[in-house]
């Protein structure tokens, strides 16, 4: 049998993920990457050290593999538009109007989909905003870069100042909890939709992603139908995380899309039937979707994120949170430490749907991760 080939743009964690659910579904990765200490560059079978957004390794990509995607959304669609022969998963179109934060919520808006008020920073008129209001550069935002509560006019104008090409204002959303959904779209159009789970970020990163959050079955359906709206207007392949404030009214706003794999999806590995990484390549290679749903009771999902500069490997940490019954540990080899930088994750898995139960794993897992108590 010839075994067909995906084509990964990126070499992180996420394509690496993408790597590993590769030979279950018959398929050979090749990804294109600067950096040979890249994650993904011993899990993927070849790589292409080139730039991220050089042209011409991509039209290389293109004529080793039958279909192309991405680890994130940051690509340049034009150029990659004029790539002959290439078959983008997702399609090309489905990104136009994700890269930018501002067209991302005029999209959404437009669809009717309930979202945080918003403008662009050189249309805000005070009488109409209060402060504290958000303000997020309009690309290239990622776990926080990007992103700054803004609680005083002087902060504003400095923003204002250093993002000429205006940024995204938004309405500060008291939110009770943040939850997250990540739905798959086939390329006949069937979609499959994630259990809903709820994460928690720290200074606008992700710590942790809990399932068997306390939700209304209508939430819960309401969350479901927005991914199918979402996925069906974009026409979407593929897999996307899509990220909601919810609110102490009971409502929901949409915050966020990110078309690709996503952190707050990595439980999936271990506590669903098909993990988002083997789902997103089921998608782009054209086979019917995989069972989204649960495996287990409960899952919790802890990020490893860096704390100090260093090259440390963490050996003794990580075996000690190895250890811990039902745990799974995911390491990404980075070869240098910075505070904040995602170096790897533990997903831990329960019989039974044990929300405090989980939240003591959390605990306990931080406890030994961190050097001295950080949440
Ligand atoms: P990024 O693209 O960096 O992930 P997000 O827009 O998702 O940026 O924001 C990161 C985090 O910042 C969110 O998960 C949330 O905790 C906080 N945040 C973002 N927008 C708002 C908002 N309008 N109101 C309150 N908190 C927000």
């Amino acid at each position: 049998m010839v075994l067909q080939r995906v084509g990964i743009i990126g070499g992180g964690q996420l394509a690496g993920m993408m790597a590993s659910a590769a030979a279950s579904l018959d398929l050979k990765i090749t990804i294109q990457t600067p950096n040979s200490t890249d994650t993904a560059v011993a899990l993927a079978d070849h790589t292409i050290f080139a730039e991220i957004d050089d042209v011409a390794a991509t039209a290389q990509l293109a004529e080793e593999c039958d279909w192309i995607t991405f680890e994130n959304e940051f690509v340049d669609l034009v150029a990659l538009s004029k790539i002959p022969g290439a078959v983008f998963r997702p399609p090309l179109n489905s990104l136009t109007s994700l890269l930018d934060k501002y067209d991302q919520r005029c999209f959404l808006q437009k669809l009717g989909l309930p979202v945080p008020k918003f403008c662009l920073g050189h249309d805000l008129t005070a009488a109409d905003w209060q402060f504290p209001l958000v303000f997020k550069a309009r690309r290239h935002g990622y776990d926080g870069q990007g992103t700054f509560i803004v609680r005083d006019a002087a902060t504003l104008k400095t923003l204002q100042q250093q993002f000429p090409e205006s940024g995204l204002i938004e309405e500060f959303v008291p939110f009770t909890c943040e939850l997250a959904v990540m739905a798959a779209r086939s390329i006949t159009g069937e979609i499959a939709v994630y259990p809903v789970v709820e994460t928690v970020q720290i200074n606008q990163v992700c710590q942790r992603v809990y399932t068997a959050i306390e939700l209304s079955q209508a939430v819960q359906t309401q969350l479901a139908e927005i991914a199918c709206t979402i996925l069906k207007n974009l026409d979407m392949v593929g897999i996307m995380g899509i990220e909601f404030f919810h609110t102490a009214d009971g409502q929901v706003l949409v915050n966020e899309l990110a078309p690709r794999t996503h952190n707050s999806g990595h439980l999936s590995i271990e506590a669903c039937a098909t993990s988002q990484f083997a789902q997103h390549l089921r998608a782009v290679s054209g086979k019917s979707l995989g069972d989204p749903s649960l495996t287990c009771g409960a899952a919790v999902m802890v990020n490893l994120l860096g704390y100090e500069e260093s090259t440390s490997d963490y050996s003794a940490q990580r075996q000690q949170i190895a250890a811990i019954p039902g745990a799974h540990l995911h390491w990404y080899h980075k070869p240098e430490v910075r505070p904040g930088r995602k170096l790897g994750h533990v997903t831990v898995i329960l019989e039974t749907a044990n929300r405090a139960r989980l939240i003591e794993l959390a605990e306990q897992i931080e406890a030994v991760w961190y050097p001295h108590e950080k949440i």
